[in-house]
């Protein structure tokens, strides 16, 4: 086994972990991490764990060594092969084991790769993994004979996956699996759904010929929007790379943002669970929670990053949460975990049952916003200038300006809000606005700018 192993830099992470394949990560790294997650599962009394991996060219290599340091640690490895992320999930909690590895560069591009690790029922993140990156710096490592096999879960997952569609009037659906992983379970899934379903690039090519794997980026949802409107689907459903987050379009072509889908799931939730916590990320739309609230749920605004919504999830009994990005978190009938298959079917039904997506859309009041817009900014300054932020905007909290500091900044005004939040895992900040109307977005652009100015930061392009 690996001894003295280090890690690139760059390479841990806050929420996985991640780099670029022949620079950053390789297989010595993946039987590293086996080394050391197999470590803190196996101290953490388990014995039993599972891994797979998502279609990018260098994904069965990274397994095969991260297979090597997992057993190395004496445990009993579940190998599930190719797959989308939520299928290594359900295997563990289907099959009740103690940890998971699934190895996946997500939406990134081709010569990217990476880890998402669950212990328990939760996910791996923060601590826990640099506390990875110290056992195997330190040679820290628990040893045992350990053990490995091959099991094929996909029809089981796909069965559970289909259990709960719940539509009465059959659709048509445009499924867009982007080349990514959900590719090989799209097939049969939809095979078992009734109504008519056309796949676009369902097969699995970690080259991504056809578009990029993010559905959250509208020129990745072109191609979509066209079949929509060919084949005259209720819906569009695109997936990003490892299938854990979802993008939706309406029957008129219009895309459905991850907030909009999220209010729509909640209207439907809060029905079977009256009065309930939905956790969306504070990047979201004040409609959603103003809707989650018009419906009788408990709106509760969380950080940005789906290993703490989900954490945030847990820890309040929420059955259902969600982000921007389109990761979206059933505990109503599933188990937690951000499952864009599952999401799809969940959108599938309701639409059918409901009449029409863009119907289900038109409750929310309209609104003028920004994207989400994402600038450099110097690495040092990042938390620095977002505290300053913080302290000016409390300082006029109360005169008709509610702040929330979660995560970054948000403020509330007559006119809407506006966000400025520092990413965890890149030297950007965030800045979004959202306003009842165009002259309402321009000034709630004005004090991001303003802010910014006062903190030496220029402002981004847009605003
Ligand atoms: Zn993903």
């Amino acid at each position: 086994m690996t001894a003295n192993h280090r890690f690139h830099p760059t390479v841990l992470r806050e929420y996985d972990i991640r780099g670029v394949i022949g620079k950053t990560l390789g297989p010595d790294d993946a039987r590293a991490i086996g080394q050391g997650f197999g470590t803190l599962v196996v101290r953490a009394g388990g014995t039993r764990v599972a891994i797979g991996y998502d279609g990018r060219l260098s994904s069965p290599e990274l397994e095969q060594a991260c297979v090597e340091g997992l057993m190395s640690t004496g445990l009993e490895v579940i190998r599930i092969g190719l797959g989308p992320t939520p299928m290594l999930y359900f295997t563990v909690r289907h099959l009740e084991l103690d940890a998971g590895v699934m190895i996946t560069g997500s939406h990134n591009p081709p010569d990217y790769n990476g880890f998402k690790m669950m212990l328990g029922k939760g996910p791996v993140y923060g601590e826990q993994i640099q506390e990875i990156g110290r056992l195997v710096h330190g040679n820290d490592l628990a040893t045992g004979a350990g053990s490995s096999r091959q099991l094929d879960v996909s029809e089981d997952y796909i069965n559970r996956l289909a259990a709960d569609y719940d539509g009465t009037r059959d659709l048509t659906i445009v499924w867009d699996a982007g080349n990514g992983a959900v590719g090989h379970v799209l097939r049969r899934l939809t095979d078992k759904l009734p109504g008519k379903h056309i796949l676009l690039f369902e097969e699995v090519d970690g080259n991504f010929p056809n578009h990029h794997p993010d559905p959250t980026v509208p020129e990745n949802l072109e191609d979509l929007i066209h079949a929509v409107h060919t084949h005259k689907a209720d819906i569009g459903i695109g997936f990003d790379g490892d299938g854990d987050r979802i993008g939706a379009v309406d029957e008129h072509g219009d895309i459905i943002w991850g907030d909009q889908l999220l209010a729509i799931y909640a209207a439907d939730v809060l029905k079977s669970h009256p009065g309930a916590t939905i956790i969306a990320d504070v990047k979201s739309s004040q409609t959603l929670y103003d809707d989650i609230a018009r419906n009788g749920g408990k709106p509760l605004m969380w950080k940005t990053g789906h290993s703490l919504l989900k954490a945030k999830m847990a820890e309040t009994g929420s059955p259902l949460a969600g982000e921007m990005s389109g990761h979206i978190f059933f505990a109503d009938k599933y188990y937690g975990f951000d499952d864009a298959p599952y999401c799809g079917v969940r959108l599938a039904g309701l639409v059918s049952r409901e009449g029409s997506l863009a119907k289900l859309k038109s409750v929310l009041p309209p609104v003028f916003n920004t994207p989400e817009v994402r600038f450099q900014v110097d690495e040092e300054r990042k938390f620095k200038a977002v505290e300053e932020i913080v302290a000016r905007a409390k300082a006029l909290a109360g005169k008709g300006v509610e702040v929330n500091d979660i995560d970054g900044v948000r403020v509330k005004t007559e006119d809407g809000w506006w966000l400025l939040r520092a990413s965890n895992t890149q030297d950007v900040l965030v800045a979004r606005a959202e306003a009842f109307s165009e002259a309402g977005l321009e000034r709630l652009k004005g004090s991001i700018r303003d802010q910014l100015s006062q903190s030496g930061i220029e402002a981004p392009e847009g605003f």
